[in-house]
């Protein structure tokens, strides 16, 4: 009923406006401007699909876009249209834009909005800027000479073996080469140097000295040419026992040119508490090693003595007297011994009472003799003798028998010499160590540096720092160091060398105590690194290691301007790191990162880069092992005897199979190695804590974050450490990745990084 009204209605009002009957021109209906848009709103997926919204108008209009990441096609019309609105991928957050259409007047205005949705995370692809060739880093390379690389198949590493290797290490991003020390020596490893001046013939292609210095400056010429330097290992605390400075002392204590050279006494208890012994402030000093007998002199005997051993006390006493009664022959049921004769052999005491034992004995021994309490061992304190630099024997008089030291019982006047180390390396004497400069054996060895200094090398590692003086007084070893180092680089300068000297001690202490030898040197080890690498990778404390080791860096620049830390993971007097690592290989590629990434001079030690493992428990060459080139190659093995663990050297660690690999470890390094290269603020910027995400950050305790700057360059690291993925939020501009390990995927600036992974930012 209602919609026939309305029809009626229309009609008559219809028949009224055009007029009637009336003849004039009918108006033209009105027409009404008016714009509508099929929705307000529009969702558009993150991948950029496009949507469409039907535009109502019957005028000409045009629209505007609030947002320029969203297109609206067409942008102006008239009429009824359908309009378009498509996005390119979204890589970050939701985003909403408006789109505004109004007619020419600008009268009317409708809206509508488009609303992207949040991207799918990213990957993170490192796009790093080409390295220009110009290795920046400082990165330095650890290689024992003997076992790196045996260029003539006599299975002993040699320096034309390591000059047939220049291009892995400069492929590995190395700018410096520590080799083990490389004079003539008595051991394998050669931390007893028999002679400063001349090179270990060994190492020369025909195992002569000749040969060896030849080698060894065709080496120091082609390392230069690849932009490496060469650094000699330095052993200023002691000599081998044959070198021929000692060797001299030994055949004339007092006679001797060299004396001056070495700590000798003929009675070190007395000299020690009268501080007339330089470098050694005996029990009351930090104190490491012993004295031992020169073996000059007149120690032994010959000719037939009685002796009588008194077991009844606390105190076992012997008391000898010459006589002239019978020689006995040794008891074969006897309790106790004597070990006595330059070949050593047994003789068997009588119990002649209760627990006095004797023998009269013809005795030819040239070193004295020791009294046993078991036949079958040395071992339990069951060798008695004299105590250290205390040990001549007086006739007729009871002799108090010691068996902590035991050392030899002598007949004559006896010399001893010090060695921090064992007998086989004696200390050298420097003297006080505010004149050590002005030292005969400090001068004598200068001078041999002056020589390799000549054939091109370019730095020192120097051994066993601390031990030079083993006193209370804490300046005396960065104090003689400042004096070493003047003088070598005075040398180095002399030469006509541009830049300084590199110098870098073995200062195995505390970081505390450590810190106080940068006034004798420009680096030393930071022994506690390696500990802020396992707490993080082991412990999930990621979040200190930016904090510490840029504390480290810090205090070290307090100490002097141009301190470089050296970092490093482990050496060769340590288990290897992998073996604190669980041989976990991801943990072995985050270590890598970790250290080519941070603040400081990193160091590769030979074979870290394959990812060996080894304990030093079954003797230190097992933290030695050669260098495996190829899948079935000879390794240069030959001195380091059985203890290789062969197993470990499968085809699949070798240099070649590694290489081939491209997740491999070695590769890792050499990622890393040459991202570090490239960007200066890597290579030696500034180690800064992040802002967010850092050693105050308890909720994120596995996340290791910094920044390292130089100048206007800035770069982010980013190190998971945990097993199981991380996401974070950065204010930092994450559009430019320079280096990855593992897996990240980014929405604009949010990052998911995998577990164990790193990432480089370039900012
Ligand atoms: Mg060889």
């Amino acid at each position: 009923m209602k919609k026939l009204l309305l029809l009626a209605i229309s009609a008559v009002l219809m028949f009224t406006a055009c007029g009637g009957g009336n003849n004039t021109e009918p108006n033209k209906p009105e027409v009404i401007p008016a714009i509508s848009v099929s929705t307000t709103s529009v969702v558009l997926d993150a991948t950029g699909t496009s949507a469409s919204v039907t535009l109502t108008s019957n005028v000409a209009w045009s629209a505007s876009v609030s947002e320029n990441w969203l297109n609206v096609s067409p942008l102006s019309g008239s009429g009824t249209t359908t309009i378009t609105v498509s996005a390119s991928p979204n890589t970050g957050v939701a985003r909403t834009a408006t789109v505004t259409v109004k007619d020419t007047d600008g009268k009317l205005s409708r809206s509508f909005s488009v609303t992207q949705k949040e991207a799918g995370a990213t990957p993170v692809v490192p796009t790093p800027d080409t390295f220009d060739g110009n290795k920046r880093s400082g990165l330095t390379y650890q290689l024992l000479v003997y076992s790196f690389c045996d260029s003539d198949g006599d299975g002993i590493g040699d320096f034309n073996g390591i000059k047939s290797k220049l291009d892995y290490l400069d492929g590995l991003g190395v700018t410096a080469l520590w080799l083990s020390p490389s004079h003539p020596t008595s051991s394998y490893h050669g931390y007893d140097v028999n002679d400063y001046f001349t090179l270990n013939p060994l190492y020369g292609s025909a195992h002569t000295s000749a040969s060896a210095e030849e080698d060894f400056r065709s080496l120091c010429a082609a390392a230069k040419e690849k932009g490496i330097a060469i650094y000699m290992d330095y052993v200023l605390n002691h000599s081998g026992k044959d070198n021929d400075w000692f060797k001299s002392v030994q055949s004339d204590p007092a006679g001797s040119e060299y004396k001056d050279y070495y700590v000798i006494s003929s009675d070190p208890d007395a000299d020690v508490a009268a501080g007339r012994i330089d470098n050694y402030g005996g029990a009351s000093g930090p104190g490491m090693g012993s004295w031992h007998q020169l073996s000059g002199g007149s120690l032994g005997y010959t000719g037939r003595l009685h002796f009588k051993l008194d077991w009844t006390g606390a105190t076992k006493y012997i008391t000898v007297t010459e006589t002239t009664e019978a020689a006995q022959t040794s008891n074969a049921s006897a309790s106790k011994w004597l070990w006595i004769g330059t070949d050593g052999h047994l003789e068997g005491l009588y119990e002649t009472s209760a627990n006095i034992f004797e023998i009269t004995l013809n005795v030819d021994t040239d070193w004295g003799f020791l009294v046993r309490t078991s036949s079958t061992t040395w071992d339990g304190g069951t060798k008695y003798g004299g105590k250290a630099g205390a040990s001549k024997i007086t006739f007729g008089q009871p002799f108090a028998l010691d068996n902590s030291t035991a050392s030899n019982i002598v007949f004559g006047a006896a010399s001893y010499y010090f060695a921090s180390f064992d007998a086989s390396m004696p200390d050298l004497n420097y003297g006080k160590y505010t004149e050590a400069k002005d030292s005969k054996a400090f001068k004598a060895i200068a001078e041999s540096v002056d020589k390799w200094i000549g054939f091109g090398i370019s730095g020192l590692r120097l051994d066993a720092v601390i031990w030079i003086y083993q006193t209370n007084n804490g300046n005396a070893n960065p104090e003689f160091l400042r004096q070493w180092y003047e003088r070598c680089n005075s040398a180095y300068h002399a030469a006509g060398n541009t830049g300084d000297f590199f110098m870098v001690g073995e200062t195995w202490l505390g970081h505390d105590v450590e810190r106080s030898y940068y006034k004798g040197i420009p680096s030393c080890f930071e022994f506690e690194y390696f500990g802020q690498i396992t707490n993080a990778l082991n412990n999930k404390n990621a979040n200190q290691f930016a904090k510490n080791v840029s504390g480290y860096i810090t205090s070290h620049k307090a100490v002097r301007s141009d301190a470089i830390t050296s970092v490093f993971l482990t050496n060769h007097d340590q288990n290897r790191a992998a073996e604190d690592l669980g041989k976990s290989l991801a943990k072995e590629k985050q270590a890598a990162a970790m250290l080519l990434t941070g603040g400081g001079k990193p160091y590769i030690y030979q074979g870290e880069e394959l990812g060996y493992w080894g304990k030093k428990d079954g003797g230190d060459e097992y933290v030695r092992t050669p260098l495996k080139w190829t899948k079935t190659g000879a390794v240069a093995s030959k001195l380091l005897g059985t203890k290789v663990d062969n197993s470990m050297l499968s085809s699949s660690i070798s240099v070649e199979a590694q290489a081939e690999t491209e997740s491999s470890l070695l590769n890792v390094y050499k990622a890393f190695a040459k991202v570090r290269n490239t960007y200066p603020a890597l290579a030696n910027g500034e180690m800064t804590e992040h802002g967010t995400y850092n050693s105050g950050n308890t909720s994120y305790p596995t996340i290791a974050c910094w920044y390292m700057t130089s100048g206007s360059e800035k770069m982010l690291v980013v190190h998971n450490t945990d097993t199981s993925e991380k996401t974070l939020a950065f204010t930092d501009d994450l559009s430019k990745a320079v280096a990855l390990l593992g897996t990240a995927a980014r929405r604009g600036n949010t990052l998911t990084i995998g577990a164990n992974s790193s990432v480089v930012f370039k900012l």
